[in-house]
């Protein structure tokens, strides 16, 4: 039986896509695996996701398998020798072109945004290393550089806090998530959503075989959250881009934001990267990287995220382990529930499911069961009874692979094999499977009538 409710995410690259380090990093303690299609190439993802599953079988717990499409990420053309020296104030006019040869010229492949440039613009190059002032608009943008630097090929671009007229799938994309579907994938991530829309977009060509997670960095995506998360299945806090996006200062507000709105509305929600981003190098973390883990851990997140830590990092496992420990710790502490409940965020009316998991967490608690076992064919109902945050743990029991894998994500769900589900003594049989003692609450969902739900049934047994 797991000891922590918040799970880890680990994204997966070439430091660590080997069997039998993706085994060691389950062993530490992963949840679910990300694939990054920004880097690698499908055959790379095929035999990581084969490698997940052969650990999955091997450490005996569901993991589940994130498909992380890289998005409409909007980067410069080449230039002549492959970079550009900007001086002090040095100006350069914009050209929409996938390369070019002339001096004093940055190509950007993309004229449907040279054409919203205007005057005053911010833009920021190299994930915000280099600034660019936007000081003539359309139909001819020049651009003026207020600092000494180098620009080079295939560098992001990006202008501060304007929404850019980019679809959300690139062509790159659907040709990903085709592949990601192929592999059988559970969840699939969406870079740079701005709106709702995007993420219907990519519903309607993913036809519901897989929950979507919106990322959320973009400045777009802030002024419509509460409806991109009530169109996704999950969020992340997409806190590299973001960074880049809003000045530093921003992201631990938004980041409380994020995580407020969504725990409300009953939706995962990761908090990723740089979490633990000096064990790219070294053995142990900073206090300041420790602390951070643990804020995201008091306010309530489903997940925790870690990137280059363990796609390229030198101790892929000891990252995994050390915020393993960093979650159980804070998890322990003495203000862990009262902080938690501080983000429980502003709740939109309850539904029908959510008052029956009150009322199921209720009797468990009350009574001072070990458990709150539970059965449902639907992720989306179990995300509801996640939402609850419990003070004691969900079994989730089920007999179908994917919806296990799918549980993987959500705070405080361990799930469970059931090999009949319907059988008498389905929650004490889930009780010895997580090596439990006591009496156990159970709670089954029994049907329900156009979309809602008309019976759930709720017990104690033993
Ligand atoms: P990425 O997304 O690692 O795919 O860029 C996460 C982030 O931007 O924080
Ligand atoms: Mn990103």
């Amino acid at each position: 039986m797991p000891h922590r409710h918040s799970k880890i995410v680990a994204t997966l690259g070439p430091g660590s896509r080997s069997p039998d380090t993706v085994r060691l990093l389950a062993e530490a303690g992963v949840n679910v695996f990300r694939l990054n299609f920004s880097h690698g190439n499908h055959d790379d993802h095929a035999r990581t996701c084969e490698a997940v599953r052969a650990a999955e079988a091997r450490v005996d717990r569901p993991l589940a398998v994130l498909a992380d499409l890289q998005g409409p990420k909007v980067r410069v053309g080449r230039f002549p020798g492959g970079e550009i020296r900007l001086g002090f104030n040095a100006e350069f006019d914009l050209v929409a072109e996938e390369t070019t040869q002339r001096e004093g010229v940055i190509p950007l492949p993309h004229a449907e945004i040279l054409r919203v440039l205007e005057e005053g613009d911010r833009i920021l190059c190299n994930d915000g290393l280099i600034t660019l002032d936007v000081i003539a608009g359309a139909p001819a943008p020049r651009v003026r550089s207020p600092l000494p630097g180098k620009l080079s090929d295939k560098k992001g671009f990006t202008v501060r806090g304007k929404a850019l007229p980019v679809s959300a799938l690139t062509d790159k994309d659907e040709a990903d998530l085709a592949f990601a579907m192929q592999l059988d994938v559970d969840f699939v991530a969406l870079s740079f959503v701005q709106t709702p829309g995007d993420v219907e977009t990519a519903r309607a060509l993913i036809t519901n075989k897989a929950p979507l997670i919106a990322k959320l960095e973009k400045p777009a995506a802030m002024q419509h959250l509460d409806e991109i998360i009530a169109a996704a299945d999950g969020v992340m806090v997409a806190r590299g881009d973001l960074g880049v996006e809003f000045p530093a200062e921003q992201v631990p507000i938004i980041q409380r934001r994020i995580v407020r709105r969504a725990r409300a509305a009953g939706k995962p929600v990761i908090v990723a990267t740089q979490m633990l981003e000096s064990m790219v190098e070294h053995a142990a973390p900073t206090r300041a990287e420790a602390s951070d883990v643990a804020s995201a851990i008091y306010q309530g997140a489903d997940a925790v995220m870690l990137s280059a830590e363990t796609a390229v990092g030198r101790h892929p496992a000891t990252a995994v382990a050390i915020m393993s420990r960093i979650i159980s710790a804070t998890e322990s502490a003495e203000d862990y529930r009262r902080a938690l409940a501080q983000f429980a965020g502003e709740a939109p009316r309850d539904t029908a499911i959510d008052i029956v998991a009150d009322a199921a967490f209720r009797l468990a608690e009350t009574e001072g069961a070990c458990a709150l076992a539970l059965r449902t064919g639907s992720t989306r109902r179990l995300a509801r009874f996640a939402r609850r945050r419990g003070t004691v743990p969900v079994l989730y029991g089920s007999n179908n692979t994917q919806r296990l894998r799918r549980a993987a994500l959500f705070w405080g769900v361990n799930a469970y094999r059931l090999e009949d589900p319907d059988a008498r003594g389905w929650a004490g049989a889930l009780r010895e499977t997580a090596g439990l003692e006591g009496r156990i609450a159970w709670s089954a969902w029994k049907g329900e009538d156009e979309g809602r739900v008309t019976a759930w049934e709720i017990g104690l047994e033993g």
